[in-house]
């Protein structure tokens, strides 16, 4: 019950009934400032006590999950200074000891004369023991239990405010504030997505009878954050694109038309749906921004090429940026080779590092005068004595290897230039367009004919005589091997085999063949020049750490040796492999791994080269730890959506939202009103986004 009758989803919880200021402070610390935000405050797990285990029947080495009353409670110190907190309960079928060690604070907590649930698993110490993961205080000493399910919602907590409190507070009020509830989506809107009614979901994420009704609730939750957010992006994409006049190319068919004829090979299909969108885009007169997306080997440049021959045509300069010198002169050697046919003057013109400065400086000349109308370059490209003639088209190889200022930095060397980023990290498109909001996105997926298979394996230790053999007889063929380790030196990890050590002893292993080593301590130049090597293959066998993820392409090289596989990211992993299979022979990918555990991912990775597909596992996988800002994406914090699990519902809210946005674009329409009003709350563009009409 409340003590206003007046009451409304944004009231302050401090008019609540069991919340005084002190309490309300608390709340606030949680981000719960108004009783709405109490009422979407997501559990972040569940307790799921609907299997319990008679006290009696705990068994030693099971895990189990058992209620009952505290008879007794104690701190003991153990023989290694460890304090443990101890309870016995007691239930009809008898008693059981529960330990926590390490946690002798919990004697604060855990009373005589509760009823206590926990869950964890029993082991023998001087009898049975359960050593509990979980607890969760039932009722306490007096109280009887509760009679509701026994799947319980657990809150994030605050120092001052338990989470058994807040699921007080929220079983205490659920009912009045569920009555404030209005669903904002057609009801064909929610049976086309699958998603339940607004206050059915959320009453079982609150009040579950079973994990499954919970799980139906968080995904209507989740559905409407993403919803939100994709109408917050689809607006602010439809504004951006208003405010972003460029450069309207035409297509002359020069230049562009004579590469087409002149290439060495049939253009995939997906390259010629890219080179067609791009071609679209650069022609308008709205400024390009977008991003290529391709595995590696799927034959990226050659779009990018045709992109900047257009801007060629149309008396501009074209310019891509590599992360590495490397990749530059591959970059070089590539446009090169495929300009040749052409006969365009002059050549591609390269600015990197390691150029003289007298070799610089007259490059930055012939960049400035308007003569090398293509330049390929490192981050030499950003540096202020750089100025371009008049840039018109702007190519970031391998984007994320680029700081946001340094894209920035070759982007403003022109004045609006079209923008294409490559990528060879594919992620899921929708999880493309969220993460980079306002970038159009391509994906190259197939790849072209004539490669080389790559064929993957999973072998441990006991195979390794035999690969040493297999490495031996390709090289003596005449071919290449890179051999990859987790680790620089063992002072990371003894426990793992590391590129020094093992570089000296594959050195030993193969007298009769030349083994280089590269890792990331190695100045660049050194590295660089190992890899060259490589290239020209000088060195046959590579050792290395990860550091070759990115970039280089020796045709020549077939075998790809992982060590310590489990170590790797399956993202990364796809990465090293791409490494291989670049010419037309035969190449293989060994996985060398002794962990058990990890057999089944590995293996899963083993059947497939989707790069796509690899990049949903990983995903799953990592969760989505490492793509920084995801979580946060759009500026509000998602409370129920998982974008690593939650894929199709983010396609279905991009659909949903895009129809909308397209029909009604500042959300005017009546029936829009109330998801005008949630985004105007929640997002702090949201006001700006939407005032217009
Ligand atoms: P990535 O997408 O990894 O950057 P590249 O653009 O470096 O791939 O292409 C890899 C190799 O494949 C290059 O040697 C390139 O010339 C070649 N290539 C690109 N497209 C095709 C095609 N359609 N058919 C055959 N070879 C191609
Ligand atoms: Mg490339």
């Amino acid at each position: 019950m409340t003590r206003v009758s007046t009451l409304q989803l944004n009231t302050s919880v401090k008019y609540l009934k069991g919340v005084g200021p002190k309490r309300a402070e608390a709340l606030a610390r949680l981000g719960l400032r108004t009783v709405g935000d109490l009422l979407y405050h997501a559990p972040h797990r569940y307790l799921d006590a609907t299997t319990v285990t008679p006290l009696g029947r705990a068994h030693v080495g099971a895990e189990v999950t058992c209620v009952g009353r505290v008879v007794t409670t104690g701190v003991l110190p153990t023989r290694r200074g460890l304090r443990v907190f101890r309870a016995v309960l007691r239930d009809d079928s008898g008693p059981l000891e529960c330990a926590w060690p390490g946690q002798p604070f919990l004697e604060r907590q855990i009373k005589k004369g509760q009823l206590l649930l926990v869950t964890g698993p029993v082991r023998y110490y001087h009898g049975r023991q359960l050593v509990p993961r979980e607890f969760v205080i039932l009722a306490d000493e007096g109280e009887a239990a509760p009679e509701r399910g026994l799947v319980l919602p657990v809150y994030p907590a605050t120092e001052g405010l338990t989470h058994r409190q807040i699921r007080g507070l929220v079983q205490q009020h659920l009912d009045t504030l569920l009555a404030l509830v209005t669903d904002p989506h057609p009801a064909a809107l929610r049976a086309a997505v699958g998603i339940p009614e607004l206050k059915t979901a959320l009453a079982a994420v609150h009040r579950p009878r079973d994990v499954v009704e919970a799980e139906g609730g968080r995904r209507r939750l989740a559905f409407d954050e993403l919803f939100d957010q994709q109408l917050v992006q689809a607006r602010a994409r439809a504004l951006a694109k208003r405010a972003r006049a460029g450069i309207t190319f035409t297509l002359k068919k020069e230049l562009t038309t004579r590469l087409k004829e002149h290439l060495p090979f049939e253009l995939t299909a997906d390259q010629r749906r890219a080179i067609r969108e791009i071609a679209d885009d650069m022609t308008a007169p709205l400024r390009m921004h977008r991003l290529l997306m391709g595995d590696v080997g799927t034959g990226k440049t050659v779009v990018a090429l045709f992109a900047m021959l257009l801007a060629v045509e149309n008396g501009y300069q074209g310019a891509i940026m590599a992360p590495t010198e490397l990749l530059a002169e591959q970059h070089l050697a590539t446009l090169t080779r495929l300009l040749e046919p052409l006969g365009l003057r002059p050549p591609p013109e390269l600015l990197i590092g390691r150029l003289t400065a007298a070799e610089k400086a007259a490059a930055r000349e012939r960049i400035a005068a308007g003569t090398a109308s293509l330049v390929v370059g490192t981050h030499a490209l950003i540096q202020e004595s750089v100025r371009f003639h008049r840039l018109g088209l702007a190519v970031i190889d391998e984007q994320h290897r680029f700081g946001v200022e340094q894209r920035a930095a070759l982007v403003e060397k022109g004045d609006a230039p079209d923008v294409l980023l490559l990528t060879a990290t594919p992620i899921p498109r929708s999880l493309a367009l969220t993460l980079y909001g306002d970038l159009d996105v391509t994906e190259l997926r197939n790849r072209p004919p004539g490669r080389g298979t790559v064929k993957t394996a999973l072998r441990t230790e006991a195979a390794r005589p035999k690969i040493y053999e297999f490495i031996r007889a390709e090289c003596a063929a005449g071919r290449q091997a890179y051999v990859i380790y987790p680790v620089i030196d063992e002072s990371e990890r003894a426990d793992l085999k590391a590129a020094t050590v093992m570089a000296g002893r594959l050195a030993k292993v193969f007298p009769e063949l030349t083994v280089g080593l590269v890792h990331g301590r190695q100045k660049p130049e050194e590295r660089d020049q190992t890899m060259r090597a490589f290239r020209d293959n000088a060195v046959h066998v590579l050792v290395a750490t990860s550091v070759i993820e990115v970039g280089i392409d020796v045709a020549n090289a077939t075998v790809m040796l992982i060590e310590h596989a489990e170590r790797f990211g399956l993202a990364q992993l796809h990465q090293l492999r791409g490494r291989v299979g670049r010419g037309a022979a035969a190449s293989h990918c060994i996985l060398l791994s002794d962990v058990p555990e990890a057999a089944p991912r590995l293996q899963a990775f083993t059947e497939t080269t989707d790069g796509f597909k690899i990049a949903e596992l990983d995903l799953k996988e990592r969760g989505m730890g490492e793509l920084a800002g995801a979580r946060q994406s759009g500026g509000v914090l998602l409370r129920y959506a998982n974008f690593a699990t939650d894929l199709p519902l983010l396609e279905a809210a991009r659909r949903a939202a895009g129809e909308i946005i397209a029909r009604d674009p500042a959300l005017v329409e009546r029936q829009h009103a109330a998801y005008r009003e949630r985004i105007v709350q929640r997002y702090e563009r949201g006001f700006e986004l939407f005032r217009v009409g």
